[in-house]
C-alpha cells in the first residue's frame, strides 16, 4: 500500500499491526518503504507518534521500538501508538547519517516535499501522516557513529503551552539528563515540524557510536511507556525516576566548536564536565605527535557533545557546550 492511502485516524480499534508502506519508486523496481507498527487501544484516547532511524547510523531507538510494541496490550491501551522504527531506510541500509540516494539529512528537510527528492518525500509523508495528527511526538535519536552525547531527553524550553507539555513529558521520560532548547528551534527538524503543527514533543540522544547500549535501549523503552502513562494512554503512574541533570542551551549541533585543521583529535574533557572560558578542551595532532592546534572554550558551560571519531578534517565539529538550567 502506498502511504498516501493510509488513514491512521480510521484504524480498527483493539489491534496490533505491523506493515510496510510504499513511499517512492526505486530505480531497479519496487519501492522505498517505511516500516510501521501500530497499536490501537480498545478505548479512545490520545495519539502518540514515535520515530527512530531518522539518521541511518543510530540504533538505540530501532531496538527500543519493537520492545515497546511487545509490552503494550491493545486491550489495556487508550488511544493509538504509531511507531516508525526506521524512518530513513536508505541511510539505514548504508549505516550513514545522510541518505546515499540524494545526500540529504532527513533531520534538516522537514516538513519535506511531496514532489522532492526521496528524503524530502519521506519527510513530507512523516509530517502529513503522523506528526501533524499527533497529540504527542517522540523522536528517538542518538549520537550516531561520529559523536558521543550523554543519554538525554531534549525539549522545547518555553513558557508557552506546547513547551510546558514538552517539559512535563521529558521529565517523566526518565533520562539522566534533561536538555531544554529556547525557541526558535532551527528549521528542518522533525520537532520543528511538530512545534509548527502545535504538537508537543521531545527527542532523545544517547551514546551512539554504532552501538545500542542496553542501558540506553532500556531508557528509551521505559521512557516511552512512562510518557504513555503520563498521557493516560496506559493505567498507572509513570515510574519514579532520579532527578535529572537539567541543562538549557542551543541544541544546534551544526554550529559547534570545530577544528581549523585536519589531524588527530585528543579531547581533554569528559561528557558533562563543567569547563571555564579559556580552558583547553582539546588538541589536534599530526601522526608524529606534533600539536597542530589547540581548542579553548569560548564560554563557560557543560560538555554536552564530544566527537568520538578521532580523525578529523578541518571544519569538523568537536565539542559543544551548554548551560545549567536556572
Ligand atoms: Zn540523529
Amino acid at each position: 500500500m502506498h502511504i498516501a492511502q493510509l488513514d491512521v485516524t480510521n484504524l480498527e480499534r483493539g489491534r496490533k499491526d505491523a506493515r510496510w508502506l510504499d513511499i517512492s519508486p526505486r530505480v531497479e523496481g519496487g519501492a522505498w518503504q517505511l516500516p510501521l507498527l501500530t497499536i490501537t487501544g480498545a478505548q479512545p484516547g490520545p495519539t502518540l507518534v514515535v520515530f527512530a532511524g531518522v539518521h541511518g547510523d543510530e540504533y538505540e531507538g530501532v531496538e527500543a521500538i519493537p520492545r515497546i510494541a511487545e509490552q503494550v496490550d491493545p486491550s489495556q491501551l487508550s488511544g493509538s501508538l504509531l511507531m516508525v522504527p526506521v524512518c530513513n531506510m536508505a541511510a539505514y541500509a548504508t549505516a550513514t547519517r545522510n541518505s546515499p540516494i540524494d545526500g540529504l539529512n532527513l533531520a534538516r528537510v522537514f516538513p519535506g516535499s511531496e514532489t522532492g527528492t526521496l528524503t524530502q518525500q519521506i519527510a513530507y509523508w512523516l509530517t502529513r501522516k503522523f506528526i501533524s495528527g499527533a497529540d504527542f511526538f517522540i523522536d528517538l535519536h542518538s549520537a550516531g557513529v561520529v559523536g558521543d552525547i550523554p543519554t538525554l531527553a531534549g525539549y522545547l524550553h518555553s513558557d508557552e503551552d506546547v513547551g510546558q507539555r514538552s517539559l512535563a513529558a521529558a521529565r517523566v521520560f526518565g533520562a539522566p539528563v534533561l536538555w531544554g532548547h529556547p525557541p526558535p528551534i532551527p528549521p528542518g527538524r522533525s520537532i520543528s515540524a511538530a512545534i509548527d503543527c502545535g504538537v508537543p514533543c521531545l527527542y532523545t540522544e544517547a551514546a551512539g557510536a554504532g552501538r545500542a547500549r542496553p542501558e540506553d535501549v532500556d531508557c528509551f523503552t521505559n521512557g516511552v511507556l512512562n510518557v504513555m502513562r503520563h498521557l493516560d494512554m496506559l493505567a498507572g503512574e509513570p515510574a519514579a525516576v532520579p532527578p535529572p541533570q537539567h541543562l538549557v542551551g542551543d541544541g544546534n549541533m551544526d554550529e559547534i566548536m570545530s577544528t581549523p585543521v585536519a589531524g588527530f583529535f585528543r579531547p581533554h574533557v569528559e561528557l558533562l564536565q563543567e569547563v571555564r572560558t579559556g580552558q583547553l578542551v582539546g588538541t589536534i595532532h599530526d601522526p608524529l605527535g606534533n600539536t597542530l592546534s589547540e581548542l579553548h572554550a569560548q564560554n563557560d558551560g557543560f560538555v554536552i557533545m564530544r566527537r568520538g571519531v578521532r580523525r578529523v578534517h578541518s571544519g569538523d565539529g568537536l565539542i559543544h557546550l551548554t548551560n545549567r538550567a536556572e
